[in-house]
């Protein structure tokens, strides 16, 4: 077999969005990591964490390389893509509640394997690690575990989105003659924390130590909110997830994400799943683009003057804000449709911009 390697992970555009933009009140630049291969960010993290597993060519030492990944979220999937793009076998174990449409997704990515097993994702996790990994490796195979968040690896593959952030911004700036090329504030969800802690590295690489970041969970999910308020770090911090945003649903964020947590410029924000589910349909009628909750919750902040609520103070036109479209394949047209039945009441209650292409469209069909 012919091995080839191929990076896991793309270059992302990073867009001027003149709907969110006249929305929030300020210039909205989205980061659009719903393009990465896997439909989500997590392709960077995962995919440099495996990269960084391949054997050195040099030493032409050790056995086949095998990937393991237990989830049936987004992490299984980028491991799917990940493996692929690296031409490695990979077997993803999945507990029982994953859902067909993510088990196809999987499969379709190429997986080797996706097995079903367990009632919940320890369950799945231990089955994958004590008995099949362990056979694996009787066999003599090479096995890895991939991990969703907690490994300095996928924080660093995380980080670089902000160098591709920062020399896009810069562009701007060139072009524009003399602007800023910082942003007034970065905004992105927060599960595990992995995206999170990358975001920081990232920020702090480039001299952006004193730039507001915000970290948004959903309430049920919020477990960096929870642990902050605290002031310390316990596992678990949540005694069980009571979101539907399930890919923010860490019962304990990992401790780089809970030390980052507590700098003076990053602001822990809590909405409900309404707001995020909110920002889901928002995005599909203003840019054409389907995220999950986990996604939605971070552009809910673009609408109905909320980030300058949460940012504490006044944006003008100029200000530049750049919003980390996470991504997320958990999603289908059915679904948005259904939030939008489920949970349009809440655009009563908005302030609206009438000029804003979602604010004309009819939440449940009543205007
Ligand atoms: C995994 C995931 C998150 C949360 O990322 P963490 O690194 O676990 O904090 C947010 N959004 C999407 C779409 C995800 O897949």
């Amino acid at each position: 077999m012919a091995s080839t390697t191929k990076k896991p992970w793309i270059r992302t555009p990073l867009i001027e969005s003149a709907a969110l933009s006249k929305a929030a009140g300020c210039r909205i630049f989205l980061k659009l990591e719903n393009l990465q291969p896997s439909g989500s960010f997590k392709s960077r993290g995962i995919g440099n964490y495996m990269l960084r597993r391949l054997p050195d060519p040099a030493s032409g030492s050790s056995g086949p390389i095998h990937f393991y990944c237990s989830s049936g979220g987004n992490a299984g999937l980028a491991c799917a893509h990940a493996a692929r793009a690296l031409s490695r076998p990979c077997t993803v174990v999945v507990p029982l509640t994953t859902s067909a449409l993510m088990i196809a997704k999987i499969r379709a990515a190429g997986a080797t394997a996706v097995i079903q097993e367990g009632a919940s994702w320890v369950e799945a996790d231990t089955y994958m690690r004590l008995i099949l990994m362990r056979e694996a490796e009787k066999k003599g195979e090479k096995v890895v575990y991939a991990p969703p968040f907690d490994d300095p690896d996928i924080w660093e593959g995380h980080s670089w989105m902000m160098d591709e952030i920062k020399d896009d911004l810069d562009k701007v700036a060139l072009d524009e003659r003399g602007g800023r090329s910082e942003p007034e504030a970065v905004i992105c969800g927060v599960g595990g924390g992995g995206l999170f802690s990358g975001v920081m590295q990232g920020i702090d690489r480039h001299g952006w130590g004193h730039v507001p970041v915000i970290a948004l969970e959903t309430h049920g999910t919020d477990s960096l909110n929870q642990a902050l308020k605290r002031g310390e770090l316990k596992a678990p911090t949540l005694p069980a997830i009571t979101s539907r945003a399930t890919c923010l649903g860490a019962r304990t964020v990992c401790r780089q994400a809970f030390e980052y947590g507590q700098r003076k410029n990053v602001k822990s924000v809590v909405l409900e799943d309404a707001e995020a589910a909110m920002g889901c349909w928002r995005l599909a009628d203003d840019e054409r683009m389907m995220v999950e909750l986990a996604c939605g919750v971070n552009v809910a902040l673009c609408y109905g003057g909320r980030l300058e609520k949460y940012l504490g103070r006044k944006l003008n036109a100029e200000s530049k804000v750049v919003v980390i479209v996470c991504g997320g394949s958990n999603i289908t047209v059915e679904e948005l449709t259904s939030y939008r039945q489920e949970y349009g009441h809440i655009e009563k209650f908005e302030a609206r911009n009438e000029e804003v292409p979602s604010t004309q469209s009819a939440p449940n069909g009543s205007r």
